[in-house]
């Protein structure tokens, strides 16, 4: 299998940071630096060109000098020459340099060289044939107005001299190129601390978390989307950790109560088969392994019901029926357990006539049935128990009131809770599974309806839920 190199965002940021200064190092290294001495050369040509203009405008081009005389100009050009860094010379139209402020090369005629500078306004990299001892820059004006004298005026400027701008200018370009490097990397790094370094945090806590689901929480100390995210990510951490802790209970609750009856039954079975048990004494010990089983019995269609309603959405059959009606048979259903323990059902409805709610008929059944049997579970013998159906506000209220063992204040929140049991209530309950109110609190919420309790112990239960008035 091939392996690729894992690449984080803190390396795709190095990357561009690196292509960034690639680029930009290539373009101020080789375009900028050329610009610049263009720039700075075609300026050095303008300003040789002012000289010469401002030379020509003044007396060489218009008095009478002749090829002698015009030496008496020399003192001012060479102040002209040392205030604009130049070196001014004039030719003369045979060839002869009769004028020079550097120092001159004696009898010297550029005709007997290749003259062609003398014809182009600028020069650039020129020695002038070898007359100068460095490549220079040079400008050539004729002299044409003078009556005596025809020739050119050549003014000259060393390269050094212009390279020394151009690199002076190039200093400055590259002081600005290394400042903003080390400005734009410090962007770079403050994207990566703010940005990049809180995913690794998100990143490598999420991790943790679907490893396990205990773990410290997240720490980001800021306000913006990765807080938030953190935030959530530490509630879904939270709510995982619960859902342990609860399917670690809900299997050790199961254990435990499939546990103990099959226990009784394989002990019992195992003493009949050894002949430790007489046989007149079987009928006993096979009454207590029915009444185990039927605890199995029990408490698997319970799983069942849980499983059944464990999901988001219950699927509702929503029919409009009398819940009068549906209070009467399950009353009837509950006979045997009443006659049993001679109680006595009083059914107190609203109204003679019957009295349609919208609801899933089976699924109330059984709430009815389940509040029923913890009224009948948790009386004594030859009480009462009350059920009450009354209209508020377009809902049908049904309570089941009973006068048992009540149910202490504190533990009436857990009652709900999937396996819960009173410590009241184990000694007259042995057969319940503490999933029957779960149930119940499951189908009236998927009803988008309420249930509550109100009780008190040794004076009794009241539980009423509402339903939807057809
Ligand atoms: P079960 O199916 O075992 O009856 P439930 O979920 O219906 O479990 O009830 C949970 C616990 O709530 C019971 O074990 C009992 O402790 C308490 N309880 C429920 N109804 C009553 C009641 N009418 N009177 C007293 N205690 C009750």
């Amino acid at each position: 299998m091939k392996k690729y190199m894992k690449t984080t965002l803190g390396h795709k940021l190095l990357a561009y940071y690196l292509v960034f200064f690639a680029i930009t190092f290539f373009a101020m290294s080789t375009l900028g630096h050329n610009y610049i001495r263009e720039r700075v050369y075609s300026e050095a040509e303008h300003h040789l060109q002012d000289i010469g203009i401002t030379l020509l405008s003044s007396d060489i081009n218009q008095q009478s000098y002749t090829k002698t005389t015009i030496r008496s100009l020399y003192s001012q050009l060479l102040i002209v020459a040392e205030a604009t860094d130049c070196r001014i010379l004039i030719v003369c139209d045979d060839g002869d340099i009769v004028m020079d402020t550097g120092e001159k090369k004696p009898n010297y005629n550029v005709y007997t060289k290749n003259a062609s500078f003398l014809h182009q306004q600028f020069n650039r990299d020129t020695t002038m044939e070898g007359y100068l001892p460095s490549e220079s820059m040079c400008i050539s004006l004729p002299i044409e107005k003078s009556a005596f004298m025809n020739g050119y005026l050549l003014i000259t400027q060393s390269n050094t001299y212009i390279d020394i701008r151009a690199t002076y200018y190039s200093n400055i370009l590259s002081f600005f190129f290394y400042l903003m490097i080390f400005l734009v990397g410090i962007v770079f790094l403050l994207i990566y601390i703010f940005n990049v370094r809180p995913l690794h945090q998100l990143r490598n806590g999420a991790k943790d978390f679907s490893i396990a689901h205990d773990n410290p929480p997240i720490i980001i100390h800021s306000n913006d989307e990765y807080g938030e995210l953190a935030q959530t990510l530490n509630v879904i951490g939270a709510e995982l950790s619960k859902f342990d802790e609860y399917q670690r209970k809900f299997i050790s609750n199961i254990s435990h109560d499939f546990r103990s009856p099959l226990t009784n039954i394989r002990g019992y079975v195992q003493a009949m088969t050894d002949g430790i048990i007489p046989a007149e004494n079987q009928e006993k010990y096979l009454n207590i392994i029915l009444y185990e089983t039927e605890r199995l019995t029990k408490l698997s269609s319970d799983l069942l019901d849980v499983n059944k309603y464990d999901k988001d959405h219950i699927m509702l059959d929503i029919t409009d029926f009398d819940i009068h009606d549906t209070i009467q048979k399950t009353c009837e259903i509950l006979e045997s357990s009443t006659k049993e323990k001679q109680i006595q059902i009083d059914f107190v409805p609203v109204t003679s006539s019957p009295l349609f709610v919208s609801a899933d008929h089976d699924k109330i059944e059984q709430v009815l049935h389940n509040l029923l049997d913890n009224a009948i579970k948790f009386s004594s013998n030859e009480a009462h128990i009350t059920v009450v159906t009354w209209i508020h506000h377009e809902r049908v209220y049904i309570s089941v009131k009973d006068k048992g063992i009540g149910i202490p204040k504190e533990e009436l929140p857990q009652i709900w809770d999937r396996f819960y049991k009173t410590d009241l209530s184990r000694g007259k309950d042995k057969l319940g599974s503490g999933l029957g109110l779960s149930i119940c609190r499951e189908i009236i919420n998927a009803h988008k309806q309420t249930i509550d309790v109100v009780s008190t112990v040794g004076v009794g239960s009241e539980f009423t839920f509402t339903l939807p008035k057809a």
